[in-house]
């Protein structure tokens, strides 16, 4: 069998990620050939990352430390909401568990059943991540028992990538793709044409191209489901800042009238952006409110971004699959883009065609991949619907809107029952919508019986053991910014 020949069109974080993961893992199965422009450039954003990070770059056998390093990255137990409730308020959705659950009842029961009864402490005080964070402290755990994902340099993440990937054999051309030759007779992707003519053969192309998805969606006309109903921001304006005080170990999300702020502490510097709603908020006003409200020297001219929100219906189509932004996009407030490309390429891995592609793999694969993107939808639309925030016409429509009948169940159960189910892998589990859903002022009238079983006493036993039992680990860690400056031998 003639190894597959994988074009990846694109070279910005899923155009890198994609090529050093199938050159690693395919070997002699398929070769790898990456078409990128430096004069059309990347995105230049993508800072904040979530915990399957982790488990990506060990896949790949990458040293933790040197790519801590190469990217500047520190260490992320989680977001801080600001203003999101009543724009007042703040909470902290974090990764890792809260309590202990019993196989009947998740934690908050218990949690709810104590506030009942009189045991007022935070939900928050049972976290370890939660803790952590909030006091600036980290470090690695036996068992990963303070689950992260890093803060890190994109731009600095691709150029990593790419030295791996070129080392593992992967072929880059540099050059404007001008044209794309699809076969008459089936409609696929045949070739990509570059500026000055040059041909680039292919059997499988990733649309790695961005917001541009001139494969996909230029070339083969996809589809576009547009989810600006929902999450209605659509633009936003990054800057880098000096750090104005050691990096913490958590991303901010900060809610204002039309939309809301990112902060995103790196080692060397801070990445800052605004998301808005051009409806609401004209891009002069976003700017300077954006720089009214950063710590630190601003070290970049703004980056502007427009966006919709949503999915391509297909994101693999014929023989070319969608990976990044060509297939679709949310905002940033979970930090889930990354993520996406890096499903999206360990499904494929998964399903790679030896020979011709195969319809059941596209089908599986197209629902799975929509799967993954409907239900952080769903979770991104939480932080707007449930909010107290009546105080500009931006808050007002997202209290106001109907949201998708998924969603509508799984705020219902929970505010009736204290109830949460996880299905179909989903990426946000339990703790990660009770926490969410708290945070947004959903207060659950009941909870699971279970709970009732422990006498007073021994809840009280319970729960303060496992408050103890986080102190107590928490003050064992060193501070975040020192751990990191060690573990990357920079001190
Ligand atoms: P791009 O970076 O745009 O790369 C496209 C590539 O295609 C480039 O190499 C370009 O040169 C090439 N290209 C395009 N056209 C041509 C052509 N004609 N010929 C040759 N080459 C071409 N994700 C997170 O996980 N966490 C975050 O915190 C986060 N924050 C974000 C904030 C904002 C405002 C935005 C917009 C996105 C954010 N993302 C975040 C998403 C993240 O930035 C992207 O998912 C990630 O950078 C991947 O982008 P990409 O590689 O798909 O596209």
């Amino acid at each position: 069998m003639m190894p597959k020949r994988i074009v990846v069109a694109g070279g910005g974080t899923a155009g890198w990620m994609a090529a050093a993961a199938i050159a690693r893992t395919m070997g002699g199965a398929a070769t790898v050939t990456l078409v990128e422009s430096e004069a059309i450039g990347t995105v230049g954003v993508g800072e904040s990352t979530i915990p399957p990070l982790v488990t990506y770059n060990r896949l790949l056998g990458i040293d933790e430390a040197s790519f801590m390093r190469a990217t500047n990255a520190t260490f992320k137990l989680g977001i801080l909401f600001d203003g999101w409730r009543d724009g007042h308020d703040r909470y902290f959705h974090s990764f890792g568990v809260t309590g202990k659950d019993h196989w009947a009842a998740g934690f908050q029961h218990y949690w709810l059943s104590g506030l009942e009864r009189g045991q007022h402490a935070s939900y928050d005080d049972y976290c370890l991540e939660l803790v952590a964070a909030l006091q600036g402290r980290f470090a690695h755990l036996p068992d990963n028992a303070l689950n992260y994902a890093y803060q890190l340099d994109s731009n600095a993440y691709a150029r990593f990538l790419r030295s791996m990937a070129e080392g593992d054999g992967t072929i880059r051309i540099e050059g404007r793709i001008r044209e794309v030759e699809l076969d008459g007779e089936t409609g696929d992707i045949v070739a990509l044409i570059l500026d000055g003519g040059r041909r680039i053969e292919g059997d499988l192309f990733l649309d790695c191209t961005g917001f541009r998805a001139l494969l996909i969606e230029k070339a083969l006309h996809a589809g576009y489901d547009d989810w600006s109903h929902w999450l209605p921001c659509d633009s936003a304006i990054a800057v880098q800042t000096e750090n104005a005080a050691p990096p913490v170990p958590y991303t901010r999300a900060m809610a204002h009238d039309a939309g809301w702020q990112w902060r995103i502490p790196l080692q060397h510097r801070t990445g800052n952006g605004i998301v808005w709603c051009s409806r609401y908020l004209s891009r002069e006003a976003a700017l300077e409110r954006l720089l009214g409200n950063v710590e630190g020297r601003v070290l970049t001219e703004p980056n502007h971004l427009s966006f919709q929100t949503g999915a391509r219906r297909k994101q693999w189509h014929r023989n070319c699959i969608a990976i990044g932004l060509s297939g679709g996009f949310m905002e940033p407030l979970e930090s889930t883009s990354i993520h996406l490309i890096q499903r999206a390429i360990l499904r494929l891995i998964r399903m790679l065609p030896l020979g011709p592609v195969n319809p059941s793999d596209v089908a599986e694969f197209n629902d799975q991949q929509l799967t993954d993107m409907v239900q952080i939808r769903d979770f991104l639309i939480l932080h707007y619907k449930a909010t107290d925030r009546r105080d500009s016409p931006f808050w007002r429509q997202a209290a106001a809107m109907d949201v998708p009948e998924t969603l509508a169940q799984k705020i219902a159960l929970f505010r009736e029952t204290g109830r949460v189910f996880r299905r179909n892998e989903e990426l946000f589990a339990e703790n990660s919508w009770v926490q969410v859903m708290l945070g947004q002022g959903i207060v659950p009238q009941s909870w699971h019986p279970i709970a009732a079983k422990l006498s007073d006493d021994e809840l009280a036993r319970f729960l303060g053991g496992l408050r103890e039992q986080v102190a107590r680990t928490v003050a064992t860690l060193p501070s975040h910014a020192a751990y990191v400056a060690r573990y990357c031998g920079a001190a």
